[in-house]
């Protein structure tokens, strides 16, 4: 698969070799670099195609008609093709580090090994000309995609002393690819640690979402668990008994691929829904995602309601929300898939229940009633009042227990009887 003919096959959009080629007509190096060389060589189609070059980000806004300067001060102009986006990066080094989070400055290069050299992984460190077929490889990227090896440019110790995330990217990489670490890349991470702890939870938690979703996951978690990185941003984790670490993994690699699924199911016999919470906002996941993995965590534990009648499971979705109903069966599957695989049978039976219930569009809230505020007051025969609360309650308490009885006449009716069973 690693050969230069995967290279020869890839298609590379027209708007983007036209990129090139007309760098290149001004007399600019230009290459595709980065995770498209590496895909390409491995035989996968890339996602993206980043062009670096020789050409200053001013000459690259001159060259072309369309151009947006997106990230202009470290050298990156989009270049607008049609409607392709294609992005083209100065050739850049980066010297100085402050606390192993960002280069401080920013230098601009006429050489492509210069701008490979900054690169994180040898695998990442291609740089590719589509037109003249010249690969340029200085740190034996080829040979260690062929090994299966995520390796550091240079000096592993001093790489990830540059860039603390860089070492999440190893494990990230490895589980993605199901490629290893290179021995020397592993050993430098428990070593660089504090670097590590210093990087932002954002840009971790972009690689965490990475490697969750990959093929590898629990794998990936395993790399984390090993090397010391998990126990700086999931210490609940990091810290469980083996045992229970590893049926985290299982569940979590039993969920489809989605972050909030996996995230739920990795945490949810791990910790309580408070807890759930706490980690998703220090990880900075968006609010939303934040709630249903809350929920998801709270209701996965889904075969305890495996006895419960109708009213019961419709008052069950009406706290969990009929359309967190379906997701929330996902985690209940994957963590009893692992944990108790001889209670399959009995949780599906129940899902089948709750989808059942579900479709049925039962009146699970006080707006569903037919009976509405005005509605309520007129019957009781008060303005607004704390008793049109408690009675919008115990009317739908009643369309829980049956909701035939989600009727006008029939909910003043019951209404009547609840006034008169208070007043005696
Ligand atoms: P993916 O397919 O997951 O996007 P990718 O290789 O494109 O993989 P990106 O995170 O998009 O990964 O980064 C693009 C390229 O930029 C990498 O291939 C690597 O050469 C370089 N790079 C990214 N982050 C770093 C970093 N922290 N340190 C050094 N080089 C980096
Ligand atoms: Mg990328």
């Amino acid at each position: 698969m690693t050969t230069l003919t995967s290279l020869l096959d890839v298609d590379v959009p027209r708007p983007v070799l036209d990129v090139i080629a007309r760098l290149r007509e001004l007399g600019h190096a230009t290459y595709l670099v980065g995770g498209c060389v590496r895909d390409s060589l491995r035989g996968v189609h890339p996602k993206d195609f980043d062009v670096a070059t020789s050409a200053l980000p001013q000459q690259v806004q001159g060259a072309f008609r369309k151009v947006i300067p997106t990230g202009i001060q470290h050298g990156t102009v989009t270049v607008l093709a049609g409607s392709t986006h294609v992005e083209v990066t100065t050739f850049r080094s980066e010297s100085e580090y402050h606390d192993g989070r960002r280069p401080s400055a920013v230098t601009f290069e006429q050489d492509i090994v210069k701008d490979l050299s900054r690169r994180d992984f040898t695998i990442n460190a291609m740089a590719w000309n589509p037109l003249s077929h010249e690969l340029v490889d200085p740190f034996k990227g080829q040979e260690d995609l062929k090994a299966r090896l995520v390796r550091c440019v240079g000096s592993a110790m001093d790489r990830f002393s540059e860039d603390g995330l860089r070492a999440m990217r190893a494990v990230r990489f490895a589980a993605v690819l199901d490629f290893r670490l290179d021995p020397a890349t592993q050993a430098a991470i428990p070593a660089t640690l504090p670097v590590f702890r210093k990087v932002a939870y954002e840009r971790v938690r972009e690689e965490f979402v990475k490697l969750l979703l990959s093929k590898r996951e629990a794998f990936g978690l395993e790399l984390l668990a090993v090397t010391g990185l998990m126990e700086v941003f999931l210490p609940e984790l990091a810290r469980a008994d083996a045992e229970a670490a590893r049926l985290a993994r299982a569940a979590a690699s039993a969920a489809p691929a989605d972050v909030e699924l996996r995230l739920a199911a990795l945490l949810a016999d791990l910790v309580d829904p408070q807890r759930a919470e706490e980690i998703g906002v220090r990880l900075k996941f968006p609010t939303k995602t934040v709630e249903r993995v809350r929920l998801f965590v709270g209701h996965a534990a889904l075969e305890r309601h495996v006895g419960d009648s109708d009213p019961a499971l419709r008052r069950l979705l009406a706290r969990v929300g009929p359309a967190n109903v379906e997701p929330l069966t996902q985690v209940a599957r994957a963590r009893i898939q692992v944990r108790e695989p001889a209670r399959l049978p009995e949780l599906e039976a129940l899902i089948a229940r709750l989808l059942a219930l579900v479709a049925a569009k039962p009146p699970l809230t006080g707006k569903e009633l037919t009976l509405n505020g005005g509605a309520i007051m007129a019957a009781l025969g008060v303005g607004p009042s704390p008793i049109v609360g408690e009675a919008t309650r115990f009317l739908v308490d009643q369309v829980l227990d049956e909701p035939s009885r989600n009727e006008p006449e029939t909910l003043k009716d019951l209404l009547g009887s609840w006034l008169r069973a208070r007043g005696s």
